[in-house]
């Protein structure tokens, strides 16, 4: 076992805390990797204020990690010691299942093993990345290419890919129009992400604040969703709506935006129920759809592209120290766009 220090929440109503956990030792299919930044995402605050369901305490979250490995285990072929890798959402799967062995793991139908606050396969509950050092299975290790920075890398291997996934899923590409939903973490990535694509992305967010940012992104317009005849302007206009807010919405008015056959996929998480009336998904036949994370494969896929299209995330590099400020900054959306933390802080 090897003692780490790390940052975590001793309960859902306290703030987060310097201490140290201990990993597990290195297996024949382990890497150890000494994080370097590490994502602060919007779910993690959930998690610690368990607002997705109880957790146990104390707790490490962070799924957005960038680091170097520093050793591995004997089986190990995908890695090496000093290679640039990073870790995201999960940490395994049960591998078996038909949504694993169609290289699906995000949708593991035992559910894929998640980088913190989940049951690891030794009984333990799994610590994330707000930690100077973690150990992962190789198979749910992704590498960095030489043109990412570890601190752009790590927003990636969350908000990078939960937008990737859907945007190459609904083929997002030159000829289509996709609507951004909100213009935060997951939102500015989808915003840039979907332009390098070659579709014509329009952001919708409550005010017009954001206007220039999401122009620069890549956007062709912004239109405040506080003004009702944005509604009326944009009907029946879209192919996709990538909708990353985490507050319900009134479904049946963005629905009404999309055109024949067009699709509203969440990726932002509501905790409460969000009512549709079918009526709006006849017209146009529309369909409102989820999407979870991506595969390891995908994964490694929107880095590349990333890498090849010079993608990169909009940080703003805070010390340990600063964590539990910025949680209160990032909801009250006062962050562009996300805070990454220094691991040599902690
Ligand atoms: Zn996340
Ligand atoms: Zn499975």
């Amino acid at each position: 076992m090897l003692t780490v220090n790390a940052y975590a929440a001793p309960s859902a109503t306290e703030p987060l805390v310097p201490t140290t956990i201990e990993r597990r030792d290195v297996g024949p299919s382990d890497v150890l990797i000494a994080i370097r930044y590490a994502g602060i995402c919007h779910s993690d605050i959930h998690t610690v204020r368990g607002e997705w369901g109880p957790i146990q305490y104390p707790q490490v979250v962070g799924h957005e990690i960038g680091g170097e490995v520093v050793e591995i285990g004997s089986a190990v072929t995908r890695h090496a010691v000093g290679d640039r890798v990073g870790v995201g959402c999960m940490v395994n799967s049960c591998r078996e299942c038909e949504n694993c062995r169609a290289g699906m793991e995000n949708y593991c139908l035992k559910g894929n093993t998640g980088t913190y606050a989940s049951v690891d396969r030794d009984g333990t509950i799994t610590q994330g990345g707000y930690s100077t050092h973690v150990v992962v299975d190789e198979d749910f290790v992704l590498r960095l290419p030489e043109a990412i920075p570890y601190e752009a890398a790590a927003p990636l291997l969350c908000a990078g890919i939960t937008t990737y996934s859907p945007l190459a899923h609904w083929n997002a590409g030159p000829g289509t129009r996709v609507a951004v939903v909100g213009m935060g973490g997951l939102g500015h990535m989808a915003v840039k992400i979907a332009a390098a694509m070659g579709a014509e992305v329009t952001v919708l967010s409550r005010t017009l604040d954001k206007r220039e940012d999401a122009l620069a992104f890549g956007a062709a317009d912004h239109f405040a969703t506080s003004d009702d005849a944005t509604f009326d302007a944009l009907a029946n206009r879209f192919d996709l709506i990538v909708n990353t807010v985490s507050a319900p919405l009134p479904l049946d008015r963005y629905l009404s935006l999309l055109r024949l056959d067009g699709t509203m996929v969440n990726v932002g998480a509501p905790p409460e129920p969000l009512p549709v009336t079918v009526f709006t998904l006849f017209g146009n036949r529309r369909s409102f759809a989820g999407s979870s994370i991506g595969s390891i494969a995908e994964t490694q896929e929107m880095l590349d592209f990333c890498a090849e299209h010079g993608i990169a995330p909009e940080t703003e590099l805070i010390a340990a120290e600063g964590i539990n400020e910025a949680y209160e900054r990032v909801l009250s959306s006062d962050v562009r766009y996300r805070f990454v933390i220094d691991t040599t802080t902690l």
